[in-house]
């Protein structure tokens, strides 16, 4: 079995990776940078970021802990020379698992002749390529705002901001979901005033709603701007920046900033795949896929961000693995319904199945559990008590959703996840024995608060 995968990504590298350790013949199509966004210039840069504000953070805070003479520099080249070379080692770790696998890596930009023919272009030539099933993963691009003024030179979004020379004095982001919020984070850490321009209601849209409310407050406390039910309605330039208005309640208002950041959400790269020539069924959301992740051309799949589902790096590798045993004729045990997302704002925020709201929406009758890390021994021995664990609670005693900020929460929430996954309820939640002091405690704290 031959099977080509368009896009070196998570979903489509992680996928190649998993197809020839099976056996199979794999041609993998890159028109970029193996690794794609995330390993490029998503998950990866930018939680390298994260961990020099986290360490800028704590100097801050080094006089709670004795230390009282601290006279330290930021560097912040040094920063991007540091995330630089994060990305290149670990991009290099996955082309040495490609070779070892024997996959072959075709440098070229990918679309399709036909439903069975795909089309690699690099530079003026192109080859002709085959195979038995395509798994088409090519990602997601940044959103634009269709605004005047959006598409103004130095308007940055998550790709640029990556490779800014300074830190902004004022930075605007415009969009308080995760992308938005953890560059605000990051930026306020290293000194910038932020102000981010969120238009729903509420920032972290598909977050538990108490959760995010409460990390709004939490980043407030920190300095960071944040103004929600917030309409960009134009950006332009001025002498030292950019001037953005914005309508809120009917009222129309404007703020001044040097670097303006559009972190309004991402768009699946259908473009110049030429899905019309295969047959492929595609809408503004992506790829239109069943739970398979096969498209309507049945030897065709596609995973990851380009269907649209749920743009996570995680999500894309675990689609992959749907789609190959698929292929495969194999029995799948993948529960994509129980898909964790973290925020890495300081603190970490982190959530898994479902919200308090939704159940509601829903007409279910759940009780929610909390605790919070300011009675966590460790998290008080860390100065870290900021933050609170959450479940959600069905009837019958299950846990449907587990939702937190608070240190190491994007860890913290895998336990719940292996749990909700196997559909355990609270009793054999509490059976669980967890190291004393340790911040998963917060788990048990939150059952034993019923
Ligand atoms: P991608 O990673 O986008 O890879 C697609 C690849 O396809 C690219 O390499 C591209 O060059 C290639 N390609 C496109 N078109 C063609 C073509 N025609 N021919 C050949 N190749 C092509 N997710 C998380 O889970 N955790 C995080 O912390 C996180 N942080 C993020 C931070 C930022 C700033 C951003 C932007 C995203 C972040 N994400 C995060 C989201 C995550 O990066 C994506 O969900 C993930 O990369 C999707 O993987 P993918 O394989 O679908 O696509």
């Amino acid at each position: 079995m031959k099977i080509l995968i368009i896009g070196a990504g998570p979903g489509g590298y992680e996928t190649a990776l998993l197809a020839a350790g099976r056996g199979i013949e794999v041609i993998l199509v890159e028109a970029s940078r193996v690794g794609g966004t995330c390993l490029n210039e998503g998950c990866i840069p930018t939680k390298s970021l994260c961990r020099n504000a986290q360490i800028l953070d704590q100097l801050k805070d080094a006089g709670a802990f004795g230390i009282t003479d601290l006279n330290y520099g930021f560097d912040f080249n040094a920063v991007l020379q540091r995330k630089n070379a994060v990305v290149d080692q670990l991009r290099s770790g996955v082309e040495g698992l490609l070779a070892h696998k024997n996959i072959t890596l075709v440098q070229g930009k990918a679309s399709f002749k036909d439903a069975h023919t795909v089309l690699v272009t690099r530079e003026s030539s192109s080859v002709e390529y085959t195979a038995d099933y395509i798994i088409i993963a090519t990602g997601s691009v940044s959103a634009v705002l269709p605004v005047p003024g959006a598409d103004l030179p130095g308007i940055l979004t998550s790709r640029e901001i990556l490779d800014l020379h300074e830190v902004p004095g004022r930075l605007c982001v415009i969009g308080g979901g995760v992308i938005g919020l953890e560059f605000a984070s990051v930026f306020r850490s290293f000194g910038s005033d932020v102000t981010v321009l969120e238009y729903c209601k509420e920032v972290l849209p598909h977050f538990d709603a108490d959760l995010a409310k409460r990390l709004r407050s939490s980043l407030g406390k920190r300095g960071i701007e944040i103004s929600t039910q917030s309409q960009v309605t134009a950006i332009a330039k001025n002498e030292e920046g950019y001037t953005i208005s914005y309508m809120r309640k009917g009222k129309e208002e404007s703020i001044d900033a040097d670097k303006v950041l559009m972190a309004v959400g991402r768009k699946p790269n259908v473009f110049s795949l030429n899905l019309d020539d295969a047959g492929i069924g595609y809408g503004p959301r992506g790829i239109a896929v069943n739970e398979n992740m096969q498209t309507n051309v049945p030897h065709i799949y596609a995973v990851g961000d380009i269907n649209g589902r749920m743009m996570l790096a995680h999500a894309a590798v675990f689609q992959g693995i749907v789609a190959l045993d698929h292929i495969m004729g194999m029995q799948n045990h993948v529960d994509l319904s129980v898909m964790p997302a973290a925020v890495f704002t300081s603190p970490e925020a982190a959530g898994v199945g479902m919200t308090e709201d939704e159940c509601k929406e829903k007409g279910m009758k759940v009780r929610c559990l909390k605790s919070f890390f300011r009675a966590n021994g460790k998290a008080v021995t860390m100065g870290e008590t900021e933050g609170f664990c959450k479940l959600v609670v069905a009837e019958d005693g299950r846990v449907l959703g587990c939702h937190m900020f608070g240190p190491h929460s994007s860890d913290i929430i895998h336990e719940a996840c292996a749990m909700i996954s196997r559909h355990a309820t609270v009793n054999e939640f509490a059976s669980v024995i967890h190291v004393h002091p340790s911040l998963s405690e917060v788990l048990q704290s939150a059952i034993h608060s019923i």
